[in-house]
């Protein structure tokens, strides 16, 4: 079941034989990152898989995608002129708005000579001291390396029965055809509703004859409110972009400074009070929805009474009550990442749309034509809800894969990592991706990562933790090179403590009972573990220490 292609649009730059810093992406982080060692004196090339940068927005092109993280904060803050230079559109940005952004980075800052697109990084092997990158063009010694490879770059796409058969276009979500998809006169099945579904649902079913939405498990999704941005808002921040980012970055989750967590728990208040405040949060819009109380994710109760608000949300919105029921999730709200949307439960008003609850309608087989259905002993009488006919094969001329990222460590391992004494990063991280600080493994020597499990990383405004790490690393070679040392690497004691940390940090909140991505539930095999750490503003005081304490915890030669 081949997925749909991708149209490769890259220039070819043939990769030098030694540098300092061997960057493996060009995403928002890689870009960075070879602008900041470059400035910093460093000789750095960068590998990049697709044909341009970009990363997420190089790849994810899929009807109606876009930021949920507002467009004035989900960019960089390292050059002055270039978030004065840059005008955002939208209060959140389009998926070709911010690749435009991408691209206008590269050019300003002259990236694009140090990149080798539609090169991807096969293995990485310590040699002693550099790594030795092997790549599907040729192989560079690098003295030090940073992967840049995304958090949700690994596509997810599961397998059914007899998948192969099936004649009609698949796609992938976050693999899109860069020439678009017309979906008119055609009958679409979208598989998942997490936020990629979420998003591209309500886009998807202006075009197609009819579309199905097949749902393993209801998401959470609050409003975008997306609108234009006004010129005198623009200015407004422009004119305070220092003071607006230095707020943004005491926050949590380093987003939504000027609209603060609210001081109570939501069982502390009246019930009026708390639906006043939720009310207000919900029109306001977006993830800053969880911020209304300041214990949705520690207390079970405060998180049910939110939860209860959205149900209630769901109900009054979807006007077939049975539909509703089904798209209403019963799991703590927050646990699996809030779903930011556009009219999604509008969408199921709909004459030609209809849901099908997998939970209770299985995906028993693909088929030539479409999709065979099972039925669980618990599901009801009718088969499919809305107009849809009641049979168990359903015919459909595409599907969607919204399925999601083997998220985290799925790009890292799908290179093959040698460090020291040949010992695989695959065999390290067999129960789980141990690290120090997110940014460094034991037994792998001048290798980072960038926005890595063990760090805040996708429980932020990424863009924030992303500009965080590489000057983090910048920082940490620069020191080296003056101090006349060549390597660096996690200590192991330092490691344990640190994955120790983790986990306590994420055992006092509520994001471990769910079966979310954030713990690797969603990709078959992968150990359990969950992997961000929660709160920006401590983590980043913690790296600073680390850095003013002679990188304590690392060992450097
Ligand atoms: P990426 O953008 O994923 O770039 C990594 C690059 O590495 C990719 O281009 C990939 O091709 C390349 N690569 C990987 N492995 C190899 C290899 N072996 N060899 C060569 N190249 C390789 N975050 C937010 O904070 N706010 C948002 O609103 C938001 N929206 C999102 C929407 C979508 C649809 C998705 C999927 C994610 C979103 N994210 C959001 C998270 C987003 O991934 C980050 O914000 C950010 O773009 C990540 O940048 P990055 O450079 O770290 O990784
Ligand atoms: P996701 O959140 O992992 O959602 C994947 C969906 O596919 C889930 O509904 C999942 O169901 C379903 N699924 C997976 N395997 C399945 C199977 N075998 N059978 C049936 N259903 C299956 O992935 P995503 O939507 O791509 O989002 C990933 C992350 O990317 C987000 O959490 C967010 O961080 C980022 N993102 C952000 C935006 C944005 O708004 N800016 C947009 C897209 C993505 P289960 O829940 O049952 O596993």
């Amino acid at each position: 079941m081949p997925l749909g292609g991708v149209r490769n649009n890259g220039r070819m730059v043939a990769a030098p034989e030694r540098v300092d810093v061997a960057i493996v992406g060009a995403g928002f982080a890689g870009m960075y990152m070879l602008h900041r060692a470059r400035s910093a004196g460093f000789s750095a090339h960068v590998f990049e898989r697709g044909g341009g940068v970009g990363g997420t927005w190089y790849w994810n092109r899929y009807p109606g995608a876009r930021c949920d993280v507002p467009s004035l904060e989900y960019s960089y803050q390292f050059s002055e002129e270039l978030q004065q230079e840059w005008e955002w559109s939208e209060k959140y940005a389009t998926q070709p708005e911010i690749l435009r952004y991408a691209e206008h980075v590269a050019d300003r800052f002259d990236l694009r000579r140090s990149i080798s697109f539609d090169t991807t990084v096969q293995t990485l092997d310590w040699q002693g001291e550099a790594w030795r990158v092997t790549t599907t063009r040729g192989t560079t010694v690098a003295q030090y390396v940073v992967l840049a490879t995304g958090c949700l770059s690994a596509a997810n796409v599961p397998r059914f029965t007899d998948d192969h058969l099936y004649e009609g276009k698949t796609y992938h979500t976050g693999n899109w055809p860069h020439e678009g998809v017309d979906f008119s006169k055609k009958r679409v099945a979208v598989i998942g509703t997490g936020s990629s579904g979420i998003q591209s649902i309500p886009v998807i079913a202006e075009r197609a004859e009819h579309l199905t939405v097949l749902q393993r498990t209801p998401a959470y999704s609050v409003p975008a409110r997306n609108q234009k941005l006004s010129p005198e808002y623009i200015e407004s921040v422009k004119a305070n972009y220092g003071e607006f980012r230095r707020k943004n970055s005491l926050t949590r989750a380093a987003l939504g400074g000027d609209t603060p967590t609210g001081p109570h728990g939501a069982c502390e208040v009246s019930d009026a009070e708390r639906r006043d405040a939720l009310e207000a949060r919900w029109q306001k819009g977006g993830l800053l929805f969880l911020g209304a109380f300041n214990d949705a994710l520690t207390n079970p109760a405060s998180n049910q009474l939110i939860a209860d608000f959205v149900r209630e949300k769901i109900r009054t919105t979807v006007r077939d009550p049975e539909t509703a029921r089904r798209l209403s999730p019963d799991s703590v709200i927050g646990c699996k990442r809030l779903c930011v949307d556009t009219d999604y439960y509008e969408t199921f008003n709909r004459p030609k749309v209809s849901l099908i609850d997998l939970r209770e309608q299985p995906i028993e087989r693909f088929t030539k034509q479409g999709i065979v259905f099972g039925r669980t002993r618990s599901s009801s009488a009718s088969t499919a809800i809305g107009d849809e006919p009641a049979r168990t094969e359903i015919e459909f001329d595409a599907i969607v894969f919204a399925t999601g990222f083997d998220a985290m460590t799925g790009a890292i391992n799908k290179i093959e990592i040698r460090g020291r004494d040949r010992r695989a990063l695959a065999e390290t991280w067999v129960d789980g991706p141990v690290n120090y600080l997110g940014l460094s493994v034991h037994g792998f020597p001048n290798l980072f990562m960038v926005t890595g499990p063990g760090s805040p990383s996708v429980l932020t405004n990424m863009i924030v933790s992303i500009q965080h790490h590489v000057e983090w690393i910048t920082d940490c070679l620069a020191r080296l090179r003056d101090s006349g040392l060549t390597t660096i690497e996690a200590d192991v004691e330092a490691q344990r403590e640190w994955v120790e940390h983790v986990n306590s940090v994420a055992g006092m909140t509520l994001y471990t009972s769910c079966s979310s991505w954030y713990l690797g539930a969603n990709v078959y095999g992968k150990p359990r573990v969950f992997m961000p750490l929660p709160g920006f503003p401590a983590y980043a005081q913690r790296c600073a220490e680390v850095a003013r304490d002679n990188y304590k915890g690392f060992i450097t030669r």
